[in-house]
């Protein structure tokens, strides 16, 4: 079974990742799959290179995050240009870590898609869970963790779809505005429910 983890910025799905790598799970994070498929030699970014320029590559050949953020600034074709050479190669890399976990005889998988919702990525997964927090609470860990003003923190919550409407999406939640106890206790309850191991 895959399940399909996610949750809004600073809601705890880290946390809970965490937790299910401690438990002996393997978890997929499609932020890694990210940065592996534009490592050099990858085709990825070789596709980058020849769609953008290379321009967008330092001097050692690694991807310019800096340079290629400002060509796909508030350019919304480029932008998608760029998804449609990264996403796939992001789903090929995932699979290719499912089944090396399957090789390795794990029943269960954990895929960490912090944009589950926003990417349409759920059919990626068998099961949603989505790690929910109380968004004033969420606000609050958001600053503190980064360090962000208040209005900082807002906008970047502004940005993603609001954590209420995931709640809509998800087949299981986990609401982690309690304590990291109290979020431990719901995981352990939701594996046991539905009789999971890794
Ligand atoms: P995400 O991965 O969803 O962005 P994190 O797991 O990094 O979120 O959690 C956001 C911040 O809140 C972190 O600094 C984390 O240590 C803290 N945090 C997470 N869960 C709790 C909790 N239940 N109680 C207090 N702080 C928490």
């Amino acid at each position: 079974m895959i399940i399909g983890l996610t949750g809004g910025i600073a809601s705890g799905k880290s946390t809970v990742s965490d937790m299910l790598k401690e438990k002996g799970f393997p978890v997929i994070d499609a932020d890694i799959a990210a940065r592996a498929v534009v490592e050099p030699g990858q085709p990825a970014l070789q596709k980058i290179a020849d769609t953008f320029g290379r321009d967008i590559l330092s001097s050692d050949g690694t991807l310019n995050r800096e340079k290629l953020g400002s060509v796909i600034f508030h350019d919304e074709e480029k932008r998608k240009q760029l998804n449609e050479i990264v996403h796939p190669a992001v789903r090929a890399w995932m699979m290719a870590e499912k089944d090396k976990a399957i090789d390795k005889g794990h029943k269960t998988i954990v895929f960490d898609v912090p944009l589950l919702f926003e990417s349409k990525l759920t059919w990626m997964a068998d099961r949603t869970l989505l790690i929910y927090v109380a968004p004033p609470i969420q606000l609050e860990r958001l600053m503190k963790r980064n360090g962000y003003t208040e209005e900082e923190a807002s906008a970047r919550i502004a940005s993603q779809m609001p954590i209420e409407e995931k709640k809509e999406l998800a087949d299981d939640i986990i609401d982690n505005s309690g304590t990291k106890e109290e979020t431990a206790k719901q995981l352990e309850q939701w594996l046991a429910r539905l009789g999971i191991d890794s």
